[in-house]
């Protein structure tokens, strides 16, 4: 079996102590993977400072063609990394849409050149007879950067390569659930990085809190649930680090009566249940105008009595499997509290026979606010359809969550939606599409969904402290 080594100051260091990695599609063990102590975290962080001295002095230019080489290992490791990535998570290679692991690893790609062509300029805040004030951005110092289990390699992208661009050093805990692509993604980074730049620490539960609370750490990016978000919060509150924190989300899409239900439903399709419904910002209650609600219940349930779920390494599979128990846990309870609460089942909803954590593809319709199918994020395969008469009351309704992360308005009337749109209390709002994430657009929640932005401009300044710089001319 092999075992997967942690990787500090460039050098891999295997543990006594391993935990295993399982196949949610077989519940087989897939690799193990070093289990860290606090010791070690203490080992990384003091690598990683070391580094931070040389490293935050590079110029731009040199970091930029970095990240273009960490673009070029990526690329020429693209199947292991997507099968590595189907193996831990589940989300087939290609998936419904091209929507897998395939194009997780794309998306790494893509993501890594963008941020290869940012820069952090410095404004002149005044230039006068009096004097010169400039504005200049410098990095931090070690960032940590907390992951979880839906888009284990894309989220550890958009974690650490911004924080090495900006001049930081990194030490990255992915979630013990799927390690495996990111340990190999360090791995790859660091023939490209010197030593220390990027180091790895994996455990199960505990080694976050380390770093959460590690003196030697100055920020912490962390994308995960929004209790664990608070506990990283309050956990980093002594050290006073800065933070950005992407939550939980439970988006909300309003269709008005005027689309074209044939156009629209394979893309509320796609964009509900990418990754079987476990991504931050899909589309989780979606409210519909009762002239066209039946209508797009028809075509949704037509799409979903299409595809075939299965084990994402094998051809032709749409849909994997829920990454792990707890979750389809999550997902088995809010389906039977719907129930109970009158709900009526489209498709699915029925339990699947193992091995794996399947659950059908669920559309549940006849359901409301105040249902926890509705309230609560179910972050996996069912999606509730709420009838609507009324624009202003489900604004309202749609707002009515502590969530605020995206949300989507479906019409050919951009005017109109785009007036909806400036109603709607989230960080993100797509008319007639959702959850279209964009390395050179901010992103990030509003509420309870999170803290700071990531991407574009103001993505990349959350790794920089501002130093003003006086120049008295008088
Ligand atoms: P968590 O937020 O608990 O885990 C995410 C990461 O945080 C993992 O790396 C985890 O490590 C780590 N972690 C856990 N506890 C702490 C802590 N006290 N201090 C520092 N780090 C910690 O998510 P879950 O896996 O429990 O998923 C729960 C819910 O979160 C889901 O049902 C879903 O609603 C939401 N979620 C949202 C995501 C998003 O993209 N916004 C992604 C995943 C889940 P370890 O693996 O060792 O526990």
């Amino acid at each position: 079996m092999t075992q997967y080594a942690l990787i500090i100051d460039g050098k891999k260091i295997t543990t006594q102590d391993t935990f295993d990695v399982l196949n949610p599609a077989t519940e087989e063990v897939v690799a193990q993977c070093s289990a860290a102590t606090p010791d070690h975290v203490d080992q990384a962080v003091a690598a990683a400072q070391r580094a931070f001295k040389s490293w935050s002095q590079v110029d731009m230019a040199t970091r930029q063609q970095k990240i273009n080489e960490i673009a070029d290992k990526i690329e020429a490791n693209f199947n292991e990394l997507a099968a590595l990535i189907t193996q831990e998570q589940g989300k087939p290679l290609q998936a419904f849409a091209g929507l897998g692991a395939g194009f997780e690893v794309g998306g790494c790609v893509a993501w890594c050149r963008y941020t290869a062509t940012q820069d952090l300029k410095v404004e002149v805040l005044q230039d006068d007879d009096q004097g010169r004030v400039e504005l200049h951005r410098k990095p931090l110092g070690v960032v940590g950067s907390i992951t979880p289990w839906n888009w284990p390699l894309m989220i550890a992208i958009w974690h650490v390569i911004p924080a090495i661009m900006t001049g930081n050093t990194v030490v990255i805990k992915p979630s013990s659930m799927t390690p495996l692509s990111t340990v190999r993604f360090v791995e790859l980074a660091n023939e490209v990085l010197p030593a220390g730049v990027l180091n790895i620490v994996t455990g199960e539960g505990g080694v976050g809190r380390v770093i959460t609370g590690h003196p030697g750490i100055r920020k912490i990016v962390f994308t995960g649930s929004t209790p664990t978000g608070k506990g990283i919060m309050k956990g980093a509150a002594d050290t006073l680090k800065k933070l950005t924190l992407e939550l939980g989300g439970n988006d909300a899409g309003i269709v008005l009566p005027d689309v074209d239900v044939a156009e629209i439903a394979p893309k509320i399709f796609a964009t509900s249940f990418i990754n079987s419904g476990q991504t931050c910002a899909a589309l989780k209650r979606l409210y519909v105008h009762e002239d066209i609600h039946d209508q797009l219940c028809e075509a949704l349930t037509q799409i979903a009595q299409g595809v075939k779920l299965g084990n994402g390494m094998d051809d032709g599979i749409d849909f994997g499997p829920v990454q792990n128990r707890a979750q389809l846990d999550i997902v088995r309870e809010l389906a039977d509290v719907a129930r109970a609460n009158g709900a009526r089942f489209l498709t699915g909803g029925e339990e699947m026979s193992g091995p794996g954590y399947f659950y059908p593809l669920t559309l549940v319709a006849d359901v409301s606010d105040g249902c926890r199918l509705v309230d609560e994020e179910q972050f996996g395969p069912i999606l509730p359809i709420i009838k609507y008469s009324d624009i202003d009351e489900v604004i309202e309704r749609s707002n009515n969550n502590p969530n605020g992360l995206g949300g989507s308005v479906w019409s050919k009337d951009i005017e109109k939606a785009k007036a909806i749109a400036a109603r709607m209390e989230c960080g993100s709002v797509w008319i007639n599409g959702h959850a279209l994430v964009k390395p050179h657009v901010p992103f990030g929640g509003v509420k309870d969904s999170g803290l700071g932005v990531e991407f574009g401009q103001q993505g990349l300044e959350e790794y920089t402290n501002i130093q003003a710089v006086h120049i008295e001319k008088a």
